[in-house]
């Protein structure tokens, strides 16, 4: 089998999270620190705050950004449930807009249209390492005096024009999910340039307390700390992350050119001034490739050839989110790309036959 996801520990890793436990301090200490501040100099970000999941990071940043009850806040149906959700734990509204074809991210004019007085953030996700529309939308936050919350869940080492994903935004939260880029088993992070947004993040995921006033409980806050073991595997995944990112580059590459020109079969696109990070590599099969897309995954897990569709239900349909008000119909393109779509492996791991054998095997479902 040729696995969509490798999860691979090697022996820093090991030995780092040993010393941890051996040191006896395991909770948020030292490793927690370096690895916000090695973290925060990939970004080029003033700050990076260290939280237990990308959740954590998605609710502590829009609680940084003062999102209440009552407020709305502008995100895709086309994502993981947490981007949404974390507008709902703060009591606010989570509203979709419709996505673009070409890159499966918030259209910008779909966004305007959207905005309402109770606008308060837009949250527009990076989805596959896909940079969202990073000057569209960050002129629209502008006009309308909202904030912007970049999902870098799956983005990190993203690239637009100079900027770094994590520094796209007015704060950025991302995940350390084993399959994701980058790892510590569970984690996450959330990065800003804004002073303000540090602290309040710091606070509330320590109980609303200021690490500069101890047992002074300023607000709410949850128990959203990083532990030095988990730190401590970020640590050695940061100075892989880079090649790592590369090699899913070239494995994207190499997949697309063995399988341009297939009628129906559309490869991932990158638009000018993006670099993709490649967290999955998503096809579109339509109607024009002559067999459905649940055949084609079936045909390849036949071949052994792991496949998985992100996202085979836009949020929207689901009975948690269409409480508040939503039809189907409401996105079109998300729901028609949300038939379409399919993952193939990407991942660093990839052998040039694996590459090879994805490629030869796609190419002969079309003479079948
Ligand atoms: C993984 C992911 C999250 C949530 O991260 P967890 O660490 O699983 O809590 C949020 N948004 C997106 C787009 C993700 O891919």
């Amino acid at each position: 089998m040729i696995p969509l996801i490798k999860i691979k520990i090697d022996e820093e890793e090991k030995k780092s999270v040993l010393d941890v436990l051996e040191s006896g301090m395991i909770t948020q200490s030292k490793k927690v620190a370096q690895f916000e501040q090695e973290f925060s100099e990939l970004c080029g970000t003033k700050y990076a705050i260290a939280v237990n999941s990308g959740t954590a990071a998605l609710h502590s940043a829009l609680y940084a950004l003062g999102i209440k009850e009552g407020d709305e806040v502008i995100t895709t149906p086309f994502t993981f449930a947490a981007t949404a959700n974390a507008i709902i734990m703060l009591g606010a509204k989570p509203i979709f807009a419709d996505i673009e074809e070409e890159t499966f991210n918030l259209d910008p004019k779909k966004v305007e249209e959207k905005i309402t007085s109770k606008t308060k953030a837009i949250l527009p996700v990076n989805l596959f390492g896909h940079p969202y529309e990073v000057e569209n939308i960050n002129e629209l936050a502008k006009k309308y005096n909202l904030q912007v919350l970049e999902d870098a869940c799956q983005s990190v080492c993203a690239k637009f024009k100079n900027k770094i994903s994590g520094d796209f935004g007015d704060i950025a939260a991302f995940s350390f999910y084993a399959t994701k880029n980058m790892m510590t088993g569970e984690g996450g992070m959330i990065t800003t340039n804004k002073e303000e947004y540090a602290e309040l993040a710091k606070r509330f995921r320590h109980h609303g307390q200021s690490e500069k006033t101890k047992y002074e409980y300023l607000d709410l806050g949850y128990n959203y700390r990083m532990t030095d073991i988990s730190a401590a595997i970020g640590i050695c995944q940061l100075k892989k992350i880079k090649e790592l990112t590369k090699k899913r580059q070239k494995n994207a590459e190499t997949l697309t050119r063995g399988l341009s020109g297939l009628n129906g079969l559309i490869t991932p696109k990158t638009k000018d001034n993006n670099e993709h990070a490649f967290h999955q590599y998503t096809l579109r099969i339509t109607e024009e490739f002559g067999i459905s897309r649940d055949e084609f995954s079936e045909k390849l897990k036949e071949k052994g050839i792991g496949t998985a569709i992100f996202y085979p239900k836009c949020l929207h349909l689901h009975a948690h989110f269409s409480r508040f008000g939503y039809n189907k119909g409401d996105f079109p393109v998300a729901e028609k790309i949300s038939q379409e779509v399919l993952s193939l492996p990407i991942q660093p791991y990839l052998q040039e036959t694996e590459l090879n054998k994805i490629i030869k095997v796609i190419r002969g479902l079309k003479d079948e």
